[in-house]
């Protein structure tokens, strides 16, 4: 059983278009992750019967269910596109957990919906899995995240370039609602919508805001946040699009995202980011870029116009301090120090651009600096020597150092391995790659080989969604 409260598809029937998951020929469970399913306080049993199993494919869904594509609008690489809505996702209604925390269950890949343009609503197996596992590393490093629930193999074919194996995933959020989601209302010239849309925000995810302007600042400051952490990981979200920008601060839209390797802050990989738009180190200004876009959609609602405009560019203006502090805050805790200043700022820069110059491992180098492995990671070990000793004379923390820094990562070179036999009917990899990376900070030795860098031949370059 599950118990639904479905506050969204109380809102206006603008908001979204009732639509039903298409049912899948052959569903059969790929993965079920039964911690999250405890903490939803779902039953286990219930979602491994055949009603659990019928509503993770989208092939019949329990009471209370809801099914709506929520309307949304973004700038795509920078061009506006003033519909684009969930094209191949269901909403399939929210729970409230025991704590009173409301989560939206959400079917990805599960058939044509009002929004799906050309596209054929579904998903393969790769995105799925890839999501799969990097929102659950992420969600074990602390990182804000939407969940994986499930995958379900659906038993049809999709058509990419090839013929793939379907899939549909299961996910959770504290809500999938974008900025492009007020975009969407602020295109068309539409106050009341826009005004319903940031009251229901500001219930659900910023109960302490007072208006517009205040949800504003709290949108911002859990963004520079959740961005900072990205780029302590290493972590390219690919596709930084408005429509990919959850107001919650979470990290939403897993789409050819990926991990660096060897360290380089213009790290793409995305296979359609041709100008390196979102980049590793362009994520900050992109978000700021987002974040604008969010500003001018509120600022009809913030009165008087010249001060709106005033006020909504100082908040906006305000990312850069908050996201500074808190990306010193997070790389400092990587190099063990408390309280990261100035010379500290410059320890931390100093590493960084030392690690670019020989395209050190990113993972590694941190995870190894207390130990020394760190040390390996560079083609030439002198310079890295001076350094490490300057590092040394302010007595790391080495608990805070533990914390901060993944012993691995899901490498792309390991992910793609997974898909490969997860589409040849294997799924033991991916269940061991899924182990290993969301408990990230043990050791074991069945786990060492997914702790390495990529050999020359093995590494990935690209990623496609
Ligand atoms: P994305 O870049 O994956 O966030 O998707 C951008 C837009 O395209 C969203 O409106 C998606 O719902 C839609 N979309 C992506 N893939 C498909 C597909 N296979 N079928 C229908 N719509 C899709
Ligand atoms: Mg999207
Ligand atoms: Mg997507």
């Amino acid at each position: 059983m599950i118990h639904f409260d479905n506050s969204y598809a109380r809102l206006p029937e603008g908001f979204f278009a009732r639509v039903a998951p298409t049912p899948v020929a052959a569903p059969r469970l790929l993965a079920l992750n039964e911690p999250l399913a405890g903490r939803l306080g779902l039953n286990r049993d219930w979602l491994l019967g055949p009603d659990g199993l019928a509503m993770l494919a989208g092939n019949g869904l329990p009471k209370g269910a809801d099914p709506i594509a929520q309307a949304y609008a973004g700038h795509q690489f920078g061009g506006f596109v003033p519909q684009l809505g969930d094209g191949r996702a269901v909403l399939l209604g929210e729970v409230v957990a025991s704590d009173g925390a409301r989560f939206d269950i959400q079917l990805k890949g599960s058939g044509p919906t009002p929004f799906s343009r050309r596209g054929d609503g579904r998903a393969w197996m790769g995105p799925v899995l890839r999501e799969y596992i990097v929102s659950e590393f992420m969600a074990a490093m602390g990182v804000p995240t939407t969940r994986a629930l499930a995958a379900v193999a659906t038993g049809e074919t999709v058509w990419r370039e090839n013929g793939l194996p379907g899939a549909v995933l299961t996910r959770v959020a504290a809500s999938h609602i974008r900025v492009g989601t007020f975009q969407f209302f602020a295109v068309r010239g539409d106050e009341d919508s826009l005004r319903r849309l940031t009251d229901h925000v500001i219930a659900r995810h910023y109960p302490q805001a007072e208006g517009p302007l205040s949800l504003l600042d709290h949108v911002v400051a859990r963004q520079a946040e959740t961005i900072a952490q990205w780029m302590a990981l290493g972590f390219i979200h690919g596709v930084m699009n408005t429509d990919n920008m959850a107001v919650s601060g979470e990290t939403i839209d897993y789409g050819p995202c990926a991990f660096m390797d060897g360290y380089h802050p213009d790290t793409v990989f995305s296979s359609i980011d041709h100008a390196g738009r979102y980049a590793w180190a362009q994520q900050p200004q992109m978000a700021v870029w987002n974040l604008a876009q969010l500003a001018t959609c509120l600022i009809p609602l913030m009165g008087e116009r010249d001060a709106a405009i005033e006020a909504a560019t100082r908040s906006v203006h305000s990312f850069a301090p908050l996201y500074q502090a808190a990306w010193t805050r997070r790389f400092g805790e990587k190099l063990g120090l408390t309280d990261c200043d100035k010379t500290g700022l410059a320890l931390i820069e100093e590493l960084l651009s030392l690690m670019a110059r020989q395209r050190a491992d990113f993972t590694r180098v941190f995870a190894g600096l207390q130990d020394g492995r760190a040390r390996d990671e560079f083609t030439d070990a002198t310079e890295f020597a001076e350094w490490e000793a300057r590092w040394r004379a302010h007595h790391p923390d080495a608990e805070l150092m533990a914390r901060a820094n993944p012993q691995r990562i899901p490498r792309n070179h390991r992910i793609e391995e997974v898909i490969a036999s997860a589409v040849a009917d294997d799924m033991a990899p991916f269940e061991r790659l899924f182990q290993a990376v969301i408990h990230p900070h043990e050791l074991r030795k069945e786990w060492a080989e997914l702790s390495l860098a990529p050999q020359q031949d093995q590494i990935v370059r690209q990623t496609f969604c």
